[in-house]
């Protein structure tokens, strides 16, 4: 990719924005939510900076990355021309890269284990920012993916509380590809109802109005706004 968007990449980015807000609305309005109460985090991992720059231009503010590596490349130099970006951390987190995005993410959606728990917290005292922080639960129980099974999350918050002092904002889930996902949002509802919990990020470009239809509050949307990413 070029130093800048073409004038036919900027405008692709910002049709599929607006695509994705109309739909959006459309979603709250049909179960009678405020849309206000549903946030749009632009999923921009594998995006070059010069990619993202036109959503930001167009008012954008919050960006989902999944590698913190990426994330430390790119995003430096975007918030110092869009201070009040707000970066949300999506994928998997290793422990020995706590310290990284403690550093660099506003909010981290992929917190799913005491060890984890334990690093982020030494972080979070040492340098006094507070990333809020949501478990990912694993709502399918697929051996490949991250996040918690449904049965333990209510251990693993207490535990995050009572022996860490972490406050938890929310949760956050990526349902089986292959299963339809309502059942899956409305399963993460409960257990943040329960639990009074106010983040729920769920919902992806194929699924955010079913999503918004559960509750979410958060939904991921990378592929609708930008394009389809290259494989890996
Ligand atoms: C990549 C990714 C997304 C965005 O997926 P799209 O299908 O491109 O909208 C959302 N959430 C997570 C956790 C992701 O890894």
């Amino acid at each position: 990719m070029t130093e800048t968007a073409t004038p036919e990449q900027r405008a692709d980015v910002l049709a599929g924005l607006e695509a994705v807000r109309a739909g959006i609305r459309r979603a709250a309005e049909d179960s009678e939510r405020d849309p206000r109460g549903v946030h749009l985090i632009a999923v921009s991992k594998t995006v070059p900076a010069e990619g993202i720059l036109p959503a930001l231009e167009a008012g954008q503010r919050l960006f989902g990355e999944n590698y913190v590596q990426e994330a430390r490349a790119k995003w430096p130099a975007l918030r110092e021309r869009f201070p009040d970006a707000e970066l949300h951390l999506i994928g998997p987190l290793q422990s020995n890269k706590a310290r990284e995005a403690v550093a660099l993410f506003d909010v981290i959606h992929s917190l799913d284990r005491l060890s984890l728990a334990a690093a982020l917290a030494k972080e979070i005292a040492r340098t006094g920012r507070t990333p809020k922080l949501l478990i990912q639960v694993n709502t399918g129980e697929e051996p490949q993916k991250g996040g918690i099974p449904p049965g333990q999350v209510d251990v693993l918050l207490a535990e995050c509380r009572d022996t860490h002092g972490l406050a938890i904002n929310g949760l956050m889930c990526i349902p089986p590809a292959d299963d339809p996902p309502s059942a899956h949002f409305a399963l993460l509802a409960r257990i943040a109802e329960r639990h009074n919990l106010p983040i729920l990020s769920m919902g992806m470009s194929a699924d955010y109005p079913a999503a918004i239809q559960m509750g979410a509050t958060h939904v991921r949307v990378g592929t609708a706004i930008f394009g389809a990413r290259p494989r890996p």
